[in-house]
């Protein structure tokens, strides 16, 4: 069947589709020996022989992980600043893999990794509203009526956050910090901590405990696993 090939080239794994439009606008993809740099191009991966930098897509194993991100480790695939990258922590995996979504620095926990990029694609677009659930730290101690506010969504400077699940977890006996557990639908840069700010109780320690119906558990911070299959069917 024919697919537009950023869709083809994600699937098989090369890369995520945003990556692999910048690899066909760059020159890198061939399809039957031409090279394409038109993004709308179509293809059909039985029938045409699809290759990036000459080397035939398909043949990377897809991969799937559940990694405990330490505090102090960025996710991305490189930083100029020379600043630990979470793919320091996967010894042993030769594949290439990128983050389902991204943790900031200062955030800890759940990161899921595959080189998967529909799978990925899937997890992160706005309209399929996976639940995540985040331990956060913050000062003081919001009242009632300020976590209604989070509950309901509140207004941030891109706009209102959808509702979201918050409950008490946590609140220290001199009453400096609590902690909360947040479950939210979407994805939006800092938006935890920009939420708290909002309530002007700012996040101290950031923890993501779960992501879809996968949950970190007791995993050590810096380890990771490979998701079973039953898992990774369950996100999707
Ligand atoms: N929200 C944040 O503010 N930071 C994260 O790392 C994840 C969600």
């Amino acid at each position: 069947m024919e697919e537009r090939l950023q869709k083809i080239l994600a699937g098989a794994g090369v890369a995520s589709r945003r990556k692999c439009e910048e690899l066909i606008l760059g020159g890198k993809v061939q399809v039957n020996g031409e090279t394409v740099t038109a993004l709308g191009t179509k293809a059909d991966p039985d029938v045409d022989e699809i290759t990036v930098d000459g080397k035939a897509i398909g043949t990377e194993k897809k991969m799937y992980l559940v990694f405990n991100k330490p505090k102090g480790v960025i996710t991305s695939a490189s930083d100029p600043q020379g600043r630990k990258i979470v793919t320091d922590y996967l010894k042993g995996i030769t594949e290439r893999l990128y983050p389902v979504g991204r943790l900031d620095y200062d955030t800890e926990g759940l990161l899921l990794l595959t080189n998967d990029g529909e799978f990925a694609h899937l997890l992160t677009h706005p309209k399929h509203h996976v639940a995540k659930t985040y331990l956060a730290t913050v000062k003081g101690v919001p009242h009632g009526s300020e976590l209604d506010k989070l509950k309901n969504g509140i207004m941030l400077e891109d706009g209102m956050t959808a509702p979201a699940e918050v409950e008490y977890h946590d609140i220290d006996s001199e009453q400096r910090h609590s902690t909360i557990s947040i479950t939210i639908y979407e994805g939006r840069n800092r938006q935890v901590r920009r939420m708290f700010e909002a309530i002007n109780h700012p996040v101290t320690k950031l923890k993501r405990i779960s992501f879809g119906d996968l949950f970190l558990g007791n995993m050590k911070r810096g380890l990771f696993r490979h998701l079973t299959k039953d898992e990774v069917e369950s996100l999707v």
